[in-house]
């Protein structure tokens, strides 16, 4: 056909170009075919009827409209290009490295592993489960610890939370944790901001002679120290024991190749980065923390924790342990707030120790420490005073003018630490090179000739302490040493990744997670090198396309939300409210008002703001929920008068965890401000509001928004997330700062100060390419879409709430507890039943127990919806048949669900045919999932905890 007969305006045909089409799943069509299903005339009668016409906005977001691909992605590069990587040498705990191209490729770059959700169904998630297996394996075995979690947020924060867990376990009732001087200076800042409203006191010192004079409960060490120098620590965990205080081991992972492990001079946790095992700076993340400690303490320990058990075969099968509902168990009395952690970054992590072996990582540690070595060697030679004696990779030199040297670096693209005017820090990393280091030393030779390379590195030069060389043998389990061709590593990701069902082949309709869409076009930019390839405390001037990204995004959020100020630096959810909760804090000890302390929390609330309160240092008093699942406003006004001066906050999830708008939002907040109280509005269910009301303008002074939810960074099966926080104008100065970075603000709440800044972009491409009418829709979309479905499954499961007029907002609960009572099947044979069905559980027992609460996100299409709509409808056929007898009460298809591929050869014991089992519907036959293992027995597993790689012994018998 010759274009110049198409008889439509170029208008019309670049409208076709938008991205929102391919965003949202439902065509005109289908939301045609839905809307008229649930009897509405059209998508602005659908708003009327959910949104309370006291909230709705009454004008556009301030964005601009949407740009298509091609064009966000050129604007990117822009942005990105004004950025200026030079080579770094800052370290600080951050160290450049190689991502082996085949873990890029295939676990970063990769959908099946990057659009995974949070492990809660493990027979849906063994791949995963086995990668997160590995991460603890690797770091019990390099930190010689009896047992690690499945990743923290970062080591900051790790820091933080083993101060706490320090507290908690030691034997004396001393009130101060001591932080050796020699430990990272953002690490520091975090122990603080974490301590202040706890009432411990930090006591910043030198391990050698400050610690013997005062009484602590805990000891935070840096090893090798910030400075580089390699510490001998035994004498301060004598004493510290000796104490019964406990002490914390920052090490370096990659170190620990070659120095005597922190577990085997007795530290009671070890804690750090992984980020140097194969992820890139970043501008500061995301990278996974590790966290690791002896095995009488591991049901304390903060974070997540994969283990062992068996499947309904008897069959090794891996889960997530206890630890993974803490908050929502213990909530205020839980021991930490982590929820979403660093998943995605820590299987990188322990994919490049399984691609390396301990072969090869000690060779790559032994490369950095002799490069480190010479270098230091030549600046001797040239006169430089090298105050580091004993080191790996970092040296401290004292200089006369450490600003000539910071610009003879700058000069050749090359970034130092700077100390002092007169001390400047060097850190070599796996890809520093001999040429590397003869360019350090003409930066410090000013002009004198350069030492001879090959002279200085042929005396085998090296400066370990002798006492604390590492013996022990590490990473000897198979996984560590059968993936080093790229043959062997390609398949096992691959293999892996099968084993799982994320995003790539299935809705996930989890309900308060919103999995939707993570387009490609919004990952694109995260691996580029201009975005990947910054450390964290590069000089502002270098990071000028960061600072132009992150100014616009804190923008485009303060548009979403109607607030006047964000922070991005929070790197979850968890830390978000956390973050908002110091700055309510701070507000009111501003106004002479410290002692306000009650924290208000409604009984639905997510299981993080109670345990978020409490590190806040606030009491929560639990305020009722009516039977509508909507606040009861009377109890509220109560407890509100009954706390009256010592009123903090009220902590709300808006629309409610139940899944409703509620009408009376206005008046709650007024109440809350009446009494002097601040209203925290928990944002993680933004996902019904973007473009139809804001936050900032119905009664909030602070939200988090969780942009791994409603602003499409994927879960990467269990984090990355980003957390951050808006505020309304009075709360704008107690947003986070960082004293590193410069950043005016109270303390720093994460290690980096903007955060997981690589992630950024993935937001700010997804609202630049959807634009303010594109937002609005997908939100509209999104409540069309959980309206649709539960018009369609009330008939079969009843809904448990709805708002005034009937409607749900962008997720709906079904309620189970009817069924149970008169067929005994359970939301766990639902949920099961359902991977046999080839989907996704929703979510399990929250915010109501015996309930599935689902949520579709406007990224599914109708079809999708209805696969799913069909399969709910005949898994209630096959809950009929339980309750009349035509299936056996015990042996049925729901109570053997899900059925594997296995349980299908040999003898077939059961009265329902296989065909029933594994093909319930036709439809099926076509791209069928097989889980690995069958249901997973979590009592055995949380009695027997094996939560490190299973030993040869057990391979052998297979
Ligand atoms: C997901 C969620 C959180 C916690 O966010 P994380 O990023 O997992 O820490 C808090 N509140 C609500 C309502 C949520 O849905």
């Amino acid at each position: 056909m010759n274009d110049t007969h198409i008889p439509v305006p170029l208008a019309r045909l670049e409208q076709r170009d938008a991205f929102v089409g391919r965003h949202v799943g439902p065509d005109a069509d289908a939301t045609g075919a839905m809307l008229h299903a649930l009897g509405l005339a059209s998508l602005d009668r659908l708003v009327e009827k959910v949104i309370p016409g006291a909230i709705l906005s009454p004008a556009p977001l301030a964005l601009p409209a949407g740009r298509t691909e091609p064009e966000a992605l050129a604007r990117l590069r822009e942005i990105a290009g004004a950025n200026r990587v030079f080579k770094s040498f800052i370290g600080m705990g951050y160290y450049d490295c190689h991502t082996p191209t085949v873990i890029l490729r295939n676990v970063l770059e990769n959908p099946a592993w990057y659009t995974a959700y949070t492990p809660y169904q493990p027979e849906i998630s063994q791949g995963r489960l086995e990668a997160l297996l590995n991460f603890q394996t690797m770091v019990s075995d390099l930190t010689g610890m009896e047992i690690a979690n499945a990743s923290l947020l970062d080591e900051a924060t790790a820091a933080g939370e083993a101060m706490t867990f320090c507290q908690r376990l030691a034997k004396n009732s001393a009130k101060a944790f001591f932080v050796s001087r020699d430990c990272h200076p953002q690490t520091i800042e975090v122990v603080r901001t974490r301590a202040e409203p706890l009432g411990i006191e930090v006591v910043v010192g030198d391990h050698a002679t400050d610690l013997a004079a005062l009484d602590y409960f805990g000891v935070l060490l840096q090893y090798p120290g910030s400075g580089g120098e390699i510490h001998d620590y035994a004498g301060v965990v004598a004493a510290a024991h000796e104490k019964k205080a406990l002490v914390v081991v920052a090490a370096d992972l990659l170190s620990l190749t070659l120095l005597t492990p922190p577990g085997e001079f007795g530290a009671d946790v070890a804690i750090g980065t992984t980020q140097r095992f194969g992820v890139p700076f970043g501008y500061g993340g995301p990278h996974a923390a590790y966290f690791a400690t002896r095995d009488a303490h591991k049901r304390v320990m903060p974070g997540r924790v994969v283990g062992q058990s068996i499947d309904s075969h008897g069959n090794k099968a891996y889960r997530l342990a206890m630890q993974t509902r803490e908050q929502h168990i213990r909530r205020e009395k839980a021991t930490s707030n982590i929820c979403t952690a660093q998943v995605l970054l820590g299987i990188m992590a322990s994919m490049y120790a399984c691609y390396h072996g301990p072969h090869g990582l000690t060779t790559i540690a032994g490369r950095v420490h002799r490069l480190t070595a010479t270098l230091a060697e030549g600046l001797r030679a040239l006169g430089v005073t090298v105050l580091t004696q004993h080191f790996f990779d970092t040296l401290t030199v004292a200089v006369d003018d450490a600003g000539a040297i910071h610009s003879a670096a700058r000069r050749r693209e090359i970034n130092l630490r700077e100390v002092d005017a007169h001390t400047v820090g060097i850190s070599c990393d796996e890809t520093t090179t001999r040429g590397d280091v003869e360019t350090l030393w003409t930066i410090f030779a000013a002009g004198a000739a350069v030492p001879d390379f090959d002279a200085i590195e042929q005396k085998f030069p090296q400066a370990l302490p002798a006492a604390l060389q590492r013996t022990s043998a590490f990473l000897t389990h198979p996984v560590f040493n059968k993936h080093h061709s790229e043959t062997q590593m390609l398949r096992y990701l691959r293999g892996l990744a099968d084993k799982d069902l994320a995003l790539d082949r299935t809705m996930i309709p989890l309900g308060s997670c919103t999995m939707k869409l993570n387009a490609t076009t919004e990952m694109i930019p995260i691996t580029w090198r201009e975005f990947g390839g910054m450390h964290p405390f590069a000089p502002a001037d270098q990071a000028q396309g960061y600072r132009q990204l992150t100014n616009e995004l804190e923008q485009m959020l303060c548009a979403c939300t109607g607030y006047d100020a964000v922070s991005l630096q929070p790197n979850a959810g968890s830390q978000g409210e956390y973050a908002g909760l110091l700055a309510i804090r701070a507000y009111h000890a501003s106004r002479g008002e410290a002692h306000r302390d009650v924290c208000l929390i409604p009984s639905s609330a997510h299981g993080t703001n109670p345990a978020t309160s409490q590190m806040a240092g606030m009491r929560v008093v639990v305020v009722a929920c009516d039977d509508k699942g909507n606040v009861d406003v009377a109890d509220l006004q109560a407890k509100a008068e009954q706390h009256g001066d010592k009123l903090a906050a009220l902590m709300i999830t808006y629309p409610s965890t139940h899944g409703v708008f509620e009408t009376a939002i206005r008046e709650i907040s007024d109440i809350i401000h009446r009494h002097g109280g601040q209203v925290y509005i928990d944002g993680a269910n933004m996902n019904a509001m973007v473009g139809l009301c804001q936050p900032g303008q119905f009664g909030g002074d602070v939200s988090h928004l969780n942009l791994h939810k409603t602003f499409c960074i994927p879960h990467g099966g269990g984090g990355p997330g980003i957390g951050p926080i808006g505020v309304r104008s009075h709360l704008a100065p107690f947003l986070p700062g960082h004293r590193v970075a410069g950043l005016e603000g109270i303390g720093a709440v994460a290690a980096a100060p903007w955060g997981s800044a690589s992630i950024l972009p993935i937001t700010w491409t997804y609202i630049t390419l959807m634009g303010r009418d594109g937002l609005r829709h997908g939100s509209i979309m999104a409540i069309l879409n959980a309206n649709y479905i539960a018009q369609r499954l009330a008939p079969y499961y009843p809904v448990l709430y709805r708002g005034e007029n009937g409607m749900v907002a962008h997720e709906c609960i079904l309620d189970l507890r009817p069924l149970k009572d008169s067929t005994g099947v359970t939301v766990d044979d639902v949920a099961k039943r359902l991977i046999d069905y080839g989907f996704h559980a929703p979510t399990m027992s929250f915010p109501v127990a015996g309930t599935l609460m689902i949520e579709p996100t406007e990224s599914e299409s109708k079809e999708e919806i209805d696969r799913f709509c069909d399969a709910m409808i005949a898994i209630r056929a096959e809950i009929e048949k339980v309750g009349n007898g035509q299936f056996d009460p015990q042996d049925n298809p729901l109570a053997n669900a899900p059925h594997t591929a296995a349980a299908l050869a040999g003898e077939w014991p059961h009265p329902y045919s296989r065909e029933q089992a594994v093909f319930p519907l036709a439809s099926l036959r076509e791209g069928k999932y097989w889980p690995p293992v069958g249901r997973v027995d979590n009592v055995y597993g949380d009695r027997n905890l094996v939560c490190t790689c299973p030993p040869m012994s057990d391979y052998e018998q297979n």
